[in-house]
């Protein structure tokens, strides 16, 4: 495992008073290793786990060639142009049982959708182009081609090949995949285990009464929504007081139980509190000033504690600036520490509708309300105040406008990355 300082040394121009949002994610890719450990478990338990192996279709998918219509089956060898074709019906294919009995040339089969094609049959009419009178059905000229309206056996999935890889996110769609393979379990990672608290003397605890300069901790909330989302096992510690022995506590306590830690409050520079003297006693640190708004402050680590060691992300205070560092920076991480593949969210261009100030040197994340606009295509509005405090404007948001590092000024109609929230949080 290699130090912070190791890491650091990697990076090109790496400073951490003026941190580049990407060297962030650069430094975390390299400081974050999934568990190891996988379990096996069964289909409805396994919604948002993350693969362990790559998955191996058993078996092919469909498992024999079938129709694709309910009609009737046929040898399409007997098609020709511009001709229509009088077949004889001698039988019927239900889906769930083969039809067992022999075929001469000018014969068909009445067929269910689902039902395997019969012995040397290829092609099925579909029911509603057939004009049938008696047991003789008629195919219209130049209506169909050999092997029309047919599924081929393992055009879903080949048995031996792979049917999903190591570190897929298991979706609905994958769980439905997973069940036509006839499998039961699957092979996933260890549930992540993540700690949480918030740091703060003036910090009130739902259920407190207000007093004179204190607010209600919000964080804890915005942490645990964003957290549940992702599926991962939590343990939530409370809000600590801002004293030594307390902080010392609820960190050990922490890095006993979890994978990784996340706190929010007490990282500012020239903060006047215990936060960062106790993280830097417990463990391997940096405290980085990252070029990005809102969200400036943050702390990175590894806790140690009796052998085993914790991730930490020691988040800023104000309740925006939590929420940003957890998407652009510790979603990505816990996802890498869950084993997934996929771990940056999906970003899309939208057109600003209005006028952007923004400055080079810093990515900035500003709150923001995508619609489609009348052309049908994708345009955004910022939320308004931008306050790094000012969670009323978050919760209005449907997505982050993200403004690149190197990016200026926005004028109207110029094209902006959007992380929609709809699947992130
Ligand atoms: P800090 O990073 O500790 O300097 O905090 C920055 C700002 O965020 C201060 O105004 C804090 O009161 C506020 N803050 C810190 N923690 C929380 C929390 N858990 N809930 C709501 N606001 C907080
Ligand atoms: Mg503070």
């Amino acid at each position: 495992m290699k130090t912070l300082d190791q890491i650091a040394a990697e990076l090109q121009g790496y400073d951490p008073n003026a941190l580049p949002a990407d060297a962030v994610d650069e430094f975390l890719s390299r400081l974050v290793e999934p568990v190891a450990q996988t379990e096996r478990v069964g289909l409805f338990n396994a919604l948002d786990r993350v693969l362990a192996a790559d998955l191996i279709a058993p078996l092919s998918v469909p498992p024999h060639d079938n129709s694709a219509m309910d009609g009737y089956a046929f040898a399409g060898a007997q098609l020709q142009a511009g001709q229509g074709l009088a077949l004889r019906a001698v039988g019927t294919a239900y889906a769930g049982a083969a039809w067992q009995g022999e075929l001469g040339p000018g014969q068909c089969v009445k067929i269910m959708t689902g039902a395997v094609m019969p012995a040397g049959l290829d092609t099925v009419v579909p029911l509603e182009l057939t004009r049938v009178e008696g047991e003789w059905v008629q195919v219209p000229a130049d209506a169909l081609r050999a092997g029309d309206n047919r599924r081929l056996l393992g055009e879903d999935l080949m048995a031996g090949q792979p049917a999903l890889l190591a570190g897929s996110r298991i979706g609905p769609a994958a769980l439905g995949l997973i069940a036509s393979l006839g499998l039961a379990e699957v092979t996933v990672r260890r549930r992540v285990r993540v700690a949480f608290f918030s740091t703060g003397d003036e910090i009130l605890s739902l259920g407190e009464a207000p007093r004179e300069g204190a607010v209600y901790d919000s964080n804890r909330y915005t942490l645990f929504g964003l957290l549940k989302r992702l599926g991962v096992e939590l343990i939530d510690l409370g809000a600590v007081q801002d004293r030594a022995d307390s902080l010392e506590a609820a960190f050990r306590q922490a890095a006993s139980m979890a994978d990784a830690v996340i706190t929010s409050g007490g990282v500012s520079v020239g903060e006047a509190d215990h936060t960062k003297a106790v993280m830097r006693r417990l463990g391997d640190m940096a405290f980085w000033r990252i070029a990005m708004r809102p969200g400036r402050p943050m702390a990175v680590g590894r806790l140690q504690q009796a052998g085993s060691s914790a991730l930490l992300f020691g988040l800023p205070g104000n309740p925006v600036a939590v929420m940003v560092t957890f998407l652009a920076f510790v979603r990505p991480a816990l996802l890498r520490l869950m084993g997934a593949r996929q771990t940056q969210p999906l970003r899309v261009t939208a057109r600003s509708e209005q006028a952007m100030r923004k400055k080079p040197g810093r990515t900035e994340f500003q709150r923001g309300i995508a619609s489609r606009a009348a052309d049908g295509s994708l345009q955004v509005r910022s939320t308004g105040s931008q306050g790094s405090g000012v969670l009323r404007s978050m919760a209005e948001a449907n997505c982050l406008i993200r403004l690149d590092h190197d990016q200026g000024n926005v004028a109207v109609g110029d094209p902006v990355e959007l992380l929609l929230f709809d699947g992130l949080i």
